[in-house]
């Protein structure tokens, strides 16, 4: 039976803090803005960065390019500063080679998410993907990891994995969506306020090596 595992994108396959620390102050110093200017740009996308976002950054930074090419040249910029680490790529490869589906179910914009999937080799080595944007959901609701699952040629029914770094998106949701979860701790503690993950790891490396062991692949396929 063939066994399905969702990765959350951000901050779980690829460091999206990082990328857009370095995107801000190349922005900054592109723009010749003041030296405060790169913070307020880390928060201004942050949460979620949005084609309207850089309405508001042209209009503060009283910038000549229109909004849609700013979102262009942000798009291509984060694209181009993410990474995924070689060990994450060649675990992907792993899974799939013992037959696991595997699949990114990731909160955002189609553009960006699909720009970055395919900046760091990731789309290649996936089954499916579902980005937020595409089914006019954003996880934790049971609509996204039931898209990735799909797009993956499986069903939320059939049971599986949800690995991801956010709490109340990626392991309550998925948890809420019948998923066994995993979540990358990123070095913080979990909520207490929320139902405990299934299993804590740092990063997707040590993630994926849960899921190739033996215990993982049993508990999936009872
Ligand atoms: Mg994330």
């Amino acid at each position: 039976m063939q066994r399905l595992v969702l990765f959350d994108l951000d901050n779980t396959l690829i460091d999206r803090n990082g990328a857009i620390h370095d995107w801000a102050a190349q922005f900054a110093a592109r723009y010749a803005l003041a030296d405060h200017a790169s913070t307020q740009l880390v928060e201004s996308v942050q949460e979620r960065a949005l084609p309207a976002t850089f309405e508001t950054v042209r209009a503060q930074y009283r910038l000549r390019p229109s909004a849609d090419s700013l979102w262009r040249q942000y798009c291509s910029d984060i694209a181009t500063a993410v990474r995924c680490p070689q060990k994450v790529l060649a675990g992907m490869d792993a899974l799939r080679a013992t037959g696991w589906r595997v699949g990114i179910a990731t909160n955002g914009t189609t553009d960006i998410q699909n720009a970055k999937l395919q900046a760091t080799g990731l789309m290649g080595r996936v089954d499916g993907v579902c980005v937020s944007e595409s089914v006019g959901a954003r996880k934790p609701a049971p609509a996204v990891f039931e898209a990735a699952a799909v797009a993956c040629g499986s069903r939320l029914s059939q049971g599986g994995w949800m690995v991801g770094d956010n709490p109340e998106t990626d392991i309550d949701g998925g948890r809420r969506a019948g998923l066994r979860t995993i979540w990358i701790h990123n070095g913080r503690a979990w909520p207490g306020r929320l139902a405990a993950p299934d299993h804590c790891v740092p990063d997707a490396e040590a993630a994926i090596a849960l899921l190739l062991a033996d215990g993982c692949s049993r508990s999936v396929t009872t």
